[in-house]
């Protein structure tokens, strides 16, 4: 299952990225061009534009629109519709900036590459192998973790 998602789903592209799914999205691409991309690469098409959804039916395209407000209301209804799992599992983790499948890196191998203090309060870091940002369970954490459980609340 592969996504592709309309300009105006960029906070949500990069959550679904993070739980693992492979989203395609850029904001310069138009209507047309989302509809040839995600016919082409059997992209299911993800929009909150009434238009383009009816456009992309219409075609025969598989595509879903979102109606949630929150982040948490959005992943909910993608949960119910296509069973995308809650929970960031880092080992199926995609770059939420590029939508590559982050490795793990060791630890020692990123001295002076994160900040000192992360360095030393975490153990555990992961690094896209295409544009090099390095990951880590910060305490960025606690605020995912109690997004995603409000989505599984709905
Ligand atoms: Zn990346």
């Amino acid at each position: 299952m592969k996504f592709i998602a309309d300009g105006m789903l960029g906070k949500l592209t990069r959550w679904l990225r993070m739980l693992g799914q492979d989203v395609q999205y850029s904001n310069k691409l138009d209507d047309a061009e989302l509809i040839v991309m995600a016919k082409k690469e059997h992209r299911i098409l993800l929009t909150r534009d009434v238009e383009l959804y009816q456009r992309a039916v219409a075609r025969g395209i598989d595509a879903f629109y979102i109606e949630g407000q929150t982040e948490a209301a959005k992943l909910a209804e993608l949960a119910k519709r296509f069973d995308v799992p809650l929970e960031i599992d880092l080992k199926r983790s995609r770059c939420p900036r590029c939508n590559t499948k982050i490795r793990p890196t060791p630890k020692e191998k990123l001295a002076g590459k994160v900040e000192k203090n992360t360095f030393i309060y975490y153990n555990e870091f992961w690094k896209c192998p295409k544009c090099g940002h390095i990951y880590w369970q910060g305490a960025h954490w606690g605020r995912i973790r109690a997004t995603l459980e409000k989505a599984k609340k709905i």
